[in-house]
């Protein structure tokens, strides 16, 4: 049986605590239900693993890169979330490329089905099987290949692990790109393959822009070597692309480059409280023509976001109750004239009535607590018992309309409906925490949220994927020719379908 817990760590050699699940043994609590069960799923004809086909692995692997023991594929099997559970018998985890490829060319052969996994820290679904396919876990694939301290090119295998080489390179005063509430456990490898966004995108934008080539290997085996560290480069078609947010359906991800920008000098961060929506979007504008440049990152929580955040994790809240909080940092190279600039901000906006209360820190510890507070609030719901989680991007004006809408809507079942995220990005977090996953709050949910966010010309996902929670909704982002290229692509690249089935793509 499987508790999961959520638990601030400090990974070894780390300045920063980051939240992960650990995931313990408990008699008390029950398995998920099964994906296939829960969401009525038909297994398509795919191959079973015979113990030939394991005898195979385990010759090209050695031992103990190959688990079948229920016990150690448990853990494989289950999301972060702990809404999924797949049935696979077989955990595969390559050491290198060549081993990925030797492993796709023979599932190919024999028609098995393969599950892709990072750190397992996606939201969607995606990243555990469904039935009983190989899991290829590239965890093992974790070393730093190098890194050009002059260009900022970072070169690595997929599963390494982001806040590892967030870690390293700031020891050369460098930072990756992109950080996010789940950098202790997930991998560079999955960030890729999810396109994943997180809290500095709207300063060093999303990956499609950061990474500068990639390894991949297609589903027959084939390696496609599009590993460059140019920041130009138009030969032809842009192939990196396709891998990039394609979630482990048109190829695994094993090597990436990326750039890496210089670690700002200063960075400083401001806490305020305010008194509706509509003061937080006008503190963006403010902020976008106050702090200019060195802006790298504007958030917003609603009350109980906060609040559930501080009670469930016991994390202090350095300001008063307010019915929205925003948090807004900045990256730049002169520490005073950076503090000065965000608190000229804080007591202009302080005098127009629009903060009510803030607090600005320049100190690490005193950034990071505060940061814990919002990257804390993804998962502190969990402890609450079942939490329905929708990431969407919505035009900035509508950016929080849905959220008093669901709490209309779902109040026979919750009141806790909470909305929080990258108002920089258009990107809002919604969070329905529910004592228990059931048909009836599902029901009042979907379609109703993504018809919704439609009618706002929005996205459905706008960081976690489509995975396997969303595919028979994909239609109301993507229209019906852009649907058809999508599988024309992964016919093309995958044509027996191996390559995590069940995800992204609707039947037909
Ligand atoms: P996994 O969860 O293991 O896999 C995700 C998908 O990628 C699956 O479809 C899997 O099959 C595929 N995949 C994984 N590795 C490979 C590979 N090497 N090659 C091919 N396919 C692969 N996401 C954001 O975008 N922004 C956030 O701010 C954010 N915050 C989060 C906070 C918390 C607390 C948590 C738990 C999650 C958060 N996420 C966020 C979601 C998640 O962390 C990201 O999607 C992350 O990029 C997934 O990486 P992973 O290594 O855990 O991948």
């Amino acid at each position: 049986m499987i508790k999961s817990a959520i638990v601030l760590v400090r990974t070894l050699g780390t300045s920063k605590p980051s939240l992960i699940l650990s995931q313990t043994r408990c008699a008390s609590q029950a398995l998920p239900q099964l994906s296939a069960t829960k969401y009525n799923v038909k297994r398509k004809e795919f191959g079973v693993v015979q113990s030939e086909d394991v005898n195979y692995f385990k010759s090209i692997l050695s031992e103990e890169q190959v688990l079948t023991e229920e016990s150690d594929v448990l853990p494989f099997n289950i999301d972060w979330i702990k809404n999924c559970r797949g049935q696979s018998k077989v955990v595969l985890k390559p050491k290198s490329t060549q081993q990925v490829s030797q492993i796709l060319a023979y599932c190919n052969e024999r028609r098995l089905a393969v599950c892709p996994q990072g750190g397992n820290t996606g939201l969607v679904g995606g990243s555990v099987p469904v039935f009983d396919e190989i899991v290829v876990s590239l965890g093992s694939m974790n070393k730093i290949i190098s890194l050009d301290e002059t260009s900022g090119a970072l070169v690595c295998e997929a599963g390494c692990i982001l806040e590892t080489l967030d870690n390293y390179v700031r020891d050369r005063n460098l930072i990756m790109p992109l950080d996010l509430g789940a950098k202790g456990s997930c991998h560079i490898g999955g960030n890729v393959s999810t396109n994943a966004g997180g809290l500095r995108l709207l300063r060093y934008g999303n990956l499609h822009g950061s990474v500068m080539g990639l390894e991949a290997v297609k589903a027959d085996g084939t390696i496609v070597d599009c590993l460059r560290t140019l920041k130009k480069d138009n030969t032809g078609y842009h192939l990196k692309h396709l891998f990039i947010g394609s979630e482990g359906t048109l190829g695994l991800v094993t090597k990436v480059a990326v750039h890496c920008p210089v670690l700002p000098k200063a960075q400083t961060l401001g806490f305020f409280g305010v008194k509706d929506f509509e003061s937080v979007l006008s503190l963006y504008r403010s902020a976008k023509a106050s702090l200019g440049e060195i802006l790298s990152a504007f958030e917003m929580a609603d009350n109980y976001s906060i609040q559930s955040t501080s009670k469930n994790l016991n994390l202090p809240n350095p300001i008063a109750d307010f019915p929205f909080y925003v948090l807004v940092e900045t990256h730049g190279s002169d520490e005073t004239h950076d503090s000065e600039k965000l608190n000229r901000f804080l007591e202009r906006e302080m005098g127009s009535g629009l903060i009510l209360d803030g607090t600005v820190a320049s100190e690490p510890a005193k950034i990071q607590t505060i940061w814990n507070l919002r990257e804390s609030i993804a998962g502190s719901g969990l402890l609450e018992g079942y939490v329905y989680k929708y990431d969407v991007s919505i035009p900035v004006a509508n950016y929080y309309d849905l959220v008093p809408k669901l709490r209309e809507r779902m109040k026979s079942v919750t009141t806790k409906v909470y909305g929080y995220g990258h108002i920089g990005d258009g990107n809002i977090h919604i969070n329905i925490t529910v004592p228990e996953y059931s048909k009836q709050a599902t029901d009042l949910l979907e379609p109703y949220i993504f018809e919704e966010v439609a009618k706002l010309k929005g996205s459905i996902s706008a960081e976690h994927g489509i995975g396997f929670r969303k595919p028979q909704f994909v239609h109301y982002s993507k229209d019906p020719a852009a649907l058809d290229l999508m599988r024309d692509l992964k016919r093309l690249m995958d044509p027996n379908g191996i390559l995590n089935p069940y995800k992204v793509l609707p039947d037909p």
